[in-house]
């Protein structure tokens, strides 16, 4: 498989046994692209940089992939190394053959080298996220088995951290893809790179030790050939060798010794059928002693790959243990190509979707494991692998968090720390900001911005998404509510006293206990908050906190004189702006004490409150604060004459006058007028005036007004 360089011409002639001639000229036209693409570069060897493109796309046409995979591998460092764009591959190549690129750019994007081994699984999960098209990590491993055959031109050091990686990550999702040739050259390279004294050693052991196995070896593949034959069955039976590196593993994780694991004897019989594969097993079984508890059958109950074969070991001649693998031909491409060999190449065109593809796959994995009638929890798992829930992102010191698909920068910022989620405002995204509704996509790196005066906010639990973060928020309103609605429970109160003749300072302790010992509150906040809820009235509060106050008329007739309370602007839980006037500041205004609401800040010409103005136990006179920030609502009738364009022409004018449009309405009202609703941003009154002014020089605008209800 290790071939020498080829020329691309070559690799055409190895692609006409399995692709079409048009599939091919592309593979070939991707090539000659590449080729210019990278002209003048050169790999760490010193050979011309095509030389890899190049050899990625053999190691993929070995495995049969399709003429877009190969596509991708000839192009795959174009998007990294030469400054040509996605969109660019798109015109040349279509859109298949550019998303394949870009995905496998995206992965070489992510940093392996800065992160702990114990995100090696993380990782593993990750990259294939991050692949839509399960093809992006076949050209990505075909891409990183060429760099590790090729390690030989780097220093040591980076050698081994190349190694590490190949083990950590990339081994782990071959294996997963049932690529199991694939995975073993794979992980021989990095365990030579990696341990390259004790390989070599033990290399040169198996070869002295060969010499003592050959007769063994030969003496139990002529008695396993001879019962097949007698047995009728047409078979195909092969020594299997142990590679250094697997040896040496076992030594190490097993604790086995050299000679343990050379006295093992390995075979596999490749036969025609499922049925033969259970004739086999009776055969050898019956020829030598199985070994009890070693029996295992993948046929029936498949591996989580699709991986199927019958694994069985005996007591061979003079008691030596002997291995068997047992698997028709076509389990056999499976068990060493894995998902690759599972590749549809001949339905292969630009317009059926990777996941349709990828799906297909699955599917095909489900009709096996229908054929065996066992239970569907491997195929829950290949599911689960391809096709993850779970989103991964960066901090921005390189820790990987998991958080389930859909969820935002809020989502993250709480995953990290309630603090941090608590104090977030904005967040950057791959350095650019962005809003904090942000829905993330896993392998990007996401820095919260935060501040020590912000607060969570009602609108958050809109869009997060994960648990953590909505309890959170949830909580942090809860509190938020609390500590407003007593706020403005003590300033009703306050104010409530004052019409009294007194204020809250003059107010006793042992009169606030008396109180909240009678209406069972347990502290004094607890009533300011009901008050500040509006489930209370401050006045009959401040009146039982006064029982022999002095309660004529003209006391009480001061209510109007009293200082009005101040609107601040920052709208809070308790606090609000009623919708039917939309009050802005500069209007005159009127709180409504609302049961259970808190205030409610209505136009003091509001017909909703006409009723209850004057009543200070329902109605508090406002005012609003002198440097009052912020953007307030509120709702225009625009009368206009029949005009088209005209919708445009008012949108024009409320930006020329800095204002905001939160929504624009237009209702015919007969074949001349129209009538359009329009709510608007604004400072305050002043700066509706200039609004109003601005849409008046429009011709058509016959009438402008104000809503209110
Ligand atoms: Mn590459």
């Amino acid at each position: 498989m290790n071939t020498a360089v080829e020329t691309i011409d070559g690799l055409c002639g190895r692609l006409a046994r399995y692709l079409e001639d048009d599939e091919i000229r592309q593979v070939k036209r991707a090539y000659l692209y590449s080729e210019q693409a990278h002209d003048g570069q050169k790999r760490r060897s010193g050979h011309p940089y095509i030389i890899h493109p190049l050899q990625v796309a053999e190691i993929l046409a070995d495995m049969r992939m399709d003429h877009q995979s190969l596509m991708a591998a000839m192009l795959h460092d174009v998007i990294e190394d030469t400054g040509i764009t996605k969109d660019a591959l798109e015109n040349q190549f279509g859109e298949a053959v550019a998303n394949l690129v870009d995905g496998v750019s995206k992965l070489t994007h992510i940093n392996f080298e800065t992160h702990a081994e114990a995100q090696a699984e993380n990782f593993q999960k990750m990259t294939l996220a991050m692949a839509r098209d399960i093809r992006v990590i076949i050209v990505k491993l075909a891409d990183r088995l060429h760099n590790m055959r090729t390690l030989g031109s780097l220093n040591p050091e980076k050698q081994r951290r190349i190694a590490r990686e190949t083990l950590d990550i990339f081994s782990p999702i071959a294996n997963r893809l049932g690529m199991y040739e694939l995975r073993s050259e794979l992980q021989a390279l990095a365990y030579r790179a990696m341990y390259p004294m004790r390989i070599e050693r033990i290399e040169r052991a198996v070869l002295k030790a060969s010499g003592n196995r050959k007769k063994i070896v030969s003496e139990i593949l002529e008695s396993l050939t001879d019962a097949l034959e007698r047995a009728g069955i047409k078979t195909r039976t092969e020594g299997r060798g142990k590679a250094a590196n697997s040896i040496y593993r076992k030594m190490r994780d097993q604790r086995k010794s050299f000679s343990d694991i050379m006295d093992v004897y390995a075979f596999r019989i490749i036969t025609d059928s499922a049925d033969d594969c259970y004739r086999v097993l009776g055969v050898v079984h019956n020829l030598y002693k199985p070994k009890p508890g070693r029996f295992k059958d993948y046929i029936a109950i498949p591996k989580g790959n699709g991986y199927q074969s019958l694994h069985t070991t005996l007591f061979g001649m003079h008691g030596v243990p002997v291995e068997i693998q047992i698997r028709t031909s076509e389990m056999d491409a499976l068990a060493s190509g894995g998902i690759a060999a599972h590749w549809l190449y001949k339905e292969g065109s630009d317009d059926i979707a990777a996941v349709q593809r990828t799906n297909r796959w699955v599917k095909g994995l489900l009709e096996i494991q229908q054929r065996a009638g066992s239970s569907l929890e491997f195929i829950e798992n290949v599911k689960i692998d391809l096709f993850p829930d779970d989103i991964y992102i960066f901090t921005p010191k390189g820790k990987i968090m998991e958080l389930p698909t859909g969820s935002t920068a809020v989502d993250f910022a709480y995953a990290v720390h309630t603090d941090i989620g608590n104090g977030c405002v904005a967040c950057r995204i791959d350095k650019a900001l962005a809003p904090l509704s942000t829905i993330l996509q896993s392998g990007q790196t996401v820095e919260i911005v935060i501040s020590k005066y912000a607060k969570p906010n009602l609108a958050w639990l809109s869009f997060a998404v994960t648990g953590k973060a909505r309890s959170a928020i949830r909580h942090m309103l809860k509190n938020q509510q609390r500590s407003e609605s007593v706020n403005l429970g003590q300033q009703l109160l306050g104010r409530a006293l004052e019409n009294l003749g007194t204020n809250l300072d003059q107010v006793t302790e042992q009169q606030q206990n008396l109180l909240i010992s009678e209406r069972k509150f347990p502290e004094f906040d607890d009533l300011l908050e009901d008050i500040g809820l509006g489930n209370r009235i401050a006045y009959s509060v401040a009146r039982s906190l006064l029982p022999n106050a002095d309660l004529t008329p003209g006391m009480l007739s001061q209510s109007t004189d009293a200082r009005p309370l101040a609107i601040k602007g920052s709208e809070g839980l308790v606090t609000s702006y009623a919708k039917c006037c939309r009050p802005i500041p500069g209007d005159p205004c009127v709180g409504h004490i609302s049961k259970g609401r808190g205030l409610v800040i209505h136009h003091a010409t509001c017909n909703n409150i006409s009723d209850i103005r004057d009543d200070s136990e329902k109605c508090v006179p406002l005012a609003w604060d002198e440097d009052l920030q912020g953007e307030f609502y509120t709702a225009l009738k625009i009368l206009v004459e029949a005009e088209t364009g005209i919708i445009a022409l008012i949108a024009s004018a409320v930006s020329d006058a800095n204002a905001a449009i939160d929504r624009i309405n237009r209702e015919e009202r007969d074949a001349k007028t129209s009538v359009i609703i329009l709510k608007v941003g604004v400072r305050d009154r002043k700066h509706l005036a200039q609004v109003v002014r601005s849409m008046r020089r429009i011709k058509s605008v016959t009438k402008i007004s104000r809503i209110r209800a």
